[in-house]
């Protein structure tokens, strides 16, 4: 099976409806190491993701089109250090992502520019308590059912259930970028906020292709 543009649009439509239904959640975790913004960041630039979409004169041809829209309004919506983050994401996987149809090299790819886009804006490294902690298992895992053989499906729901780890993963890490590292030791024990949506971001990508390949 391979993803088009279809799968590209259902994709971010149940990214925003679990950025909405996470919204609280992404607060408290926020609150705890940050600010308090994040749950009201994303949902204020989903909701524009999706105000966007719905009001297209012209229905995106490629599942780049949709991913450049995303950037674009997440940039210009998202304040904090997300907006940038989640942007430059959105914008790098959009520059690989400029075909028809995704096989699983291509979810790969698009995984990897994701990684690389929020690695050349942040400049975190793994193990930093940030999204790269979340994103850099995903692209670790989405390589292995690559190497594996996987579908685009597959590749996803392996990138899906890494991220999540990874997530958990942050929970005893000490904080040495962004807002949270201001808390220094006190950090520890509490989950990254950028990680935990990021984990919901890869997991809407394949509960999307999972839903294109029963109907399929
Ligand atoms: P702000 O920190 O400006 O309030 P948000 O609360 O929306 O912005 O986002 C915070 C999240 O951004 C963190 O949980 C972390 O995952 C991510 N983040 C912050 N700085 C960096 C960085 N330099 N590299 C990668 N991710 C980062
Ligand atoms: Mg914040």
């Amino acid at each position: 099976m391979t993803l088009d543009v279809a799968w590209t649009v259902d994709w971010v439509r149940r990214t925003a409806q679990v950025v909405l239904e996470n919204r609280d959640y992404l607060v408290e975790l926020d609150r705890q190491i940050g600010d308090g913004d994040h749950g009201e960041n994303l949902k204020r630039g989903f909701t524009a993701v999706i105000a966007k979409l719905d009001g297209a004169t012209e229905p995106p041809g490629q599942p780049a089109d949709v991913l450049k829209t995303v950037a674009t309004t997440l940039m210009s919506t998202v304040g904090g250090a997300a907006g940038p983050l989640y942007g430059t994401a959105y914008l790098r996987a959009a520059k690989v992502t400029a075909v028809d149809v995704l096989d699983g090299p291509g979810v790969l790819a698009m995984l990897e520019a994701g990684l690389e886009g929020i690695v050349a804006r942040g400049k975190a490294q793994p193990g930093e308590k940030t999204m790269v902690d979340a994103w850099t298992p995903a692209v670790n895992a989405a390589q292995q059912a690559v190497a594996d053989g996987a579908s685009a499906e597959q590749v996803l729901a392996a990138a899906a259930t890494a991220a999540e780890e990874g997530a958990v993963a942050t929970d005893p890490l000490v904080a040495t970028k962004g807002r949270a590292s201001y808390l220094g030791e006190r950090s520890a024990g509490h989950r990254d906020p950028g990680a935990a949506s990021s984990a919901m971001v890869i997991r809407a990508a394949a509960d999307a292709a999972a839903a294109a390949d029963g109907a399929a």
